[in-house]
């Protein structure tokens, strides 16, 4: 019998609301993901280029990166480096993806300069999962990103306020399916930095249940300080601190992701050989 051949699941985190959490799920959801036993890449589509500080990329290593997979397309998957964690690879971006947006505009197919980059290159087929960390806002970045991917994850932030402006992202996303991209559908809404102790994190979760049923994640993640403290060792929570609340909860998210997007992890293939 011959290989299953599986194109990678590109998942972006977006949320046009910058402090809401897209980073940390994205770095953590990737780093879990890896840790599993999936080939994956993170792509840093933000210029503030938090998901390579948060790997323990410096500043002034970071020539390249998702600048150059955008504008030089099909040339780049040099850009891909490795990581500390087994598994996870990673593209950097620093801000000259801030001038990035702005040169896109003039690009012909602009929308669709990071998939075709993507798909040009066999080096990003051998990735089980990429998933994407957006910019805030809905430029041509998250565009980019929306055009590139199979699902978006939508994290939302347990408090007042949560679910303003998440309308205009759904329109975003259902825009994007229209016209560029029929693949791509809502993954999930991930609550995040709930905090059990105070009732509006349970109200703003009732309401993101009400609301959207079964597209909201079962998991929700608490506002944990260990969460906080991880970027600043270059680490995910989930290798800085496995035992805090927010690492199991990152966890638990993968793998939710996981079943719901019916992945095979290795061990599960080789059970069924
Ligand atoms: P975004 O990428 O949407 O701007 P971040 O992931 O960078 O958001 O999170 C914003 C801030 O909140 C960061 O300082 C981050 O460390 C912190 N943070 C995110 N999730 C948690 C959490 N579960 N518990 C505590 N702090 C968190
Ligand atoms: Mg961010």
């Amino acid at each position: 019998m011959g290989a299953i051949i599986t194109t990678p699941l590109i998942l972006a985190v977006a949320n046009q609301k910058g402090g809401v959490g897209k980073t940390t799920t994205a770095v953590n959801l990737a780093a879990a993901l890896a840790i599993a036993g999936l080939p994956v890449l993170l792509i840093d589509m933000d210029p503030q280029g938090n998901a390579s500080t948060g790997l323990g990329v410096s500043r002034s290593d970071r020539s390249g990166g998702t600048y150059m997979l955008l504008m030089d397309g099909e040339s780049d998957s040099q850009a891909i480096r490795s990581t500390s964690v087994p598994n996870l690879s990673l593209i950097t971006s620093d801000m000259d993806l801030a001038g990035a947006e702005v040169e896109l505009v003039t690009m012909q197919r602009r929308e669709f300069r990071l998939k075709n980059a993507l798909a040009s290159q066999a080096a990003f087929q051998a990735y089980r999962v990429i998933v994407l960390d957006c910019p805030p806002g809905l430029g041509l970045l998250t565009l980019n990103a929306l055009v590139a991917a199979t699902g978006v994850i939508v994290p939302l932030q347990c408090e007042f306020f949560a679910l303003e402006g998440i309308s205009s992202l759904m329109h975003t996303i259902e825009a994007v399916r229209r016209r560029f991209n029929a693949r791509l559908r809502l993954s999930g809404i991930l609550l995040t930095m709930s905090d059990r102790r105070n009732s509006l994190s349970g109200l703003v979760e009732q309401d993101a249940r009400n609301h959207f049923g079964d597209w909201v994640f079962d998991v929700v993640i608490p506002r944990n300080i260990r969460v906080s403290e991880a970027p600043s060792h270059g680490l995910p929570v989930i290798v800085y601190d496995p035992k805090s609340q927010g690492a199991m909860a990152y966890n638990a998210l993968a793998e939710e992701v996981v079943k719901k997007e019916k992945i095979l992890i290795p061990q599960q293939v080789s059970a069924h050989e």
